[in-house]
């Protein structure tokens, strides 16, 4: 029996790990730039706290969650995204009694049951942010501005914003009678799911990608003409800024994503792929009733998600380079069995004054150590045998030039390490 990694999943091999190293260098980076303090939640929590949250009647709650059961017969769902989570950490830990607001990041697995595809897995990665307790559309430009950075700073080509306002408790539902009458007029027009989503979950017929609605979507009504006062205030006030920073975006009608948490503000942002086809590489947007909902005080929030599986392979698609990772910079080579010996203090020796070193296993002759060292891509190599230990000293062989010289001992950590600077 052979087994495999379960499908949907991957393992991050050695030559992939550049990519993240770099990527979750630079999250960590911007997020302090913009004043964010780290967060982690459990990766498991109540299946009823996302149940709420994103609402019951998505893909994410009806399908796509893995519950986990404990032997106590309680059953807890894997996160499929991290807002839930955090805004649950926030009420429980009372930070609404901290300073306001609270600027919260996590960098972590996500797990989703999907039809697994390129840029879609069962088990993928997410760099959240999130502005709670504050409804300045300032926080949410700045959330934006986060979410840009992160991709700008990376080196990402063909950058855009997509945007749209999903109203509040007062405007939303009319907008969603508007939008389910229009339906009702059209619903031998569009896919056995749009007449589903109508029912129960209206605002996603929006987002069908089937060619049959598509014309029925773009007549449908807009829900920037059903805002309310305030509401239209704030989508006016973060465009206003947006136009002031010289980001351009794009209004999007369609764009309500599939979480119900959602008030006001929704945003995406698209980047170019090595194709040229746009692709979401993250969204987000304001939530200012779902503290409330998971029996919290009424506290706005706003925030978004990114993708690190779809930002690394953007950055493949589009050629963007990364550092190298440090590799063993010395490899010890013995020459018989004192060589052996003496070659593991020498090991401990050149790691603790920080050189990263690599031995020879076994007993395979110093030719096939050499050709192992040359393979590890060391600087140096350095040869133990009985001539050296008569000495006192250390062969050490410039693997770049190929020449060697015979070291004191006691000299060689000190030269080792400022030739390696
Ligand atoms: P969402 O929480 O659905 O708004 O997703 C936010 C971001 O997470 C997306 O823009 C993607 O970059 C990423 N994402 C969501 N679902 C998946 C998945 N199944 N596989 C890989 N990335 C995903």
């Amino acid at each position: 029996m052979r087994f495999q990694a379960p499908r949907g999943t991957f393992d991050v091999l050695p030559d992939q790990q550049p990519y993240w190293r770099h990527l979750i260098g630079r999250l960590h980076h911007l997020a302090a730039l913009y004043g964010f303090q780290q967060i982690d939640v459990p990766v498991f929590e109540e299946v009823e706290l996302f149940a709420r949250s994103i609402g019951e009647a998505t893909d994410i709650v009806e399908k796509e969650m893995y519950i986990v059961g404990g032997k106590e017969g309680d059953s807890f769902a894997l996160r499929p995204e991290f807002t839930a989570g955090t805004v649950r950490a926030y009420i429980e830990h009372g930070m609404h009694v901290w300073p306001q607001p609270v600027r919260l990041y996590s960098i972590g697995p996500a797990f989703r049951r999907e039809r697994p595809q390129k840029g879609r897995y069962r088990q993928f990665h997410q760099f959240n942010a999130e502005i709670i307790g504050e409804q300045d559309p300032l926080a949410d430009l700045e959330v934006m501005s986060l979410a840009w950075d992160l991709y700008e700073d990376l080196g990402f080509k063909g950058l855009s914003f997509q945007l749209n306002s999903t109203g509040d408790p007062k405007c939303k539902p009319v907008y969603v009678k508007a939008l389910v009458a229009y339906y009702q007029d059209h619903l031998g027009e569009v896919c056995d799911d749009c007449r589903r989503r109508i029912q129960v979950n209206p605002l996603r017929v929006l987002d069908c990608k089937r060619d049959q609605c598509q014309p029925v979507i773009a007549q449908a009504p807009r829900i920037t003409d059903y805002l309310c006062d305030e509401c239209a205030e704030h989508f006016a006030a973060l465009r206003q800024m947006l136009d002031d920073l010289g980001r351009p975006y794009t209004l999007n009608h369609r764009l309500v994503r599939g979480l119900d948490y959602y008030t006001r503000t929704v945003f995406e942002v698209w980047a170019e792929e090595g194709l040229g086809a746009q692709n979401a590489v993250c969204g987000g947007g304001r939530y200012d009733g779902l503290a409330e909902l998971l029996g919290g005080p009424p506290t706005p929030g706003v925030g978004f998600a990114a993708g690190l599986e779809r930002i690394i392979l953007t950055m493949q698609d589009q050629g963007i380079a990364v550092p190298p990772l440090p590799s063993p910079a010395v490899f010890v080579a013995h020459a018989g069995a004192d060589g052996r010996r003496a070659s593991v203090g020498l090991l401990t020796e050149l790691r603790r004054a920080g050189i990263p070193a690599v031995s020879a296993y076994g007993d395979r002759s110093l030719k096939a150590q050499m050709r192992q060292a040359s393979r590890a891509a060391v600087t140096y190599t350095l040869i133990l045998g009985d001539e050296e230990l008569a000495s006192d000293s250390v062969t050490v062989r410039d693997m770049n030039t190929g020449t060697q010289e015979r070291v004191p001992r006691r000299e060689l950590v000190q030269r080792l390490k400022s030739s390696l600077k």
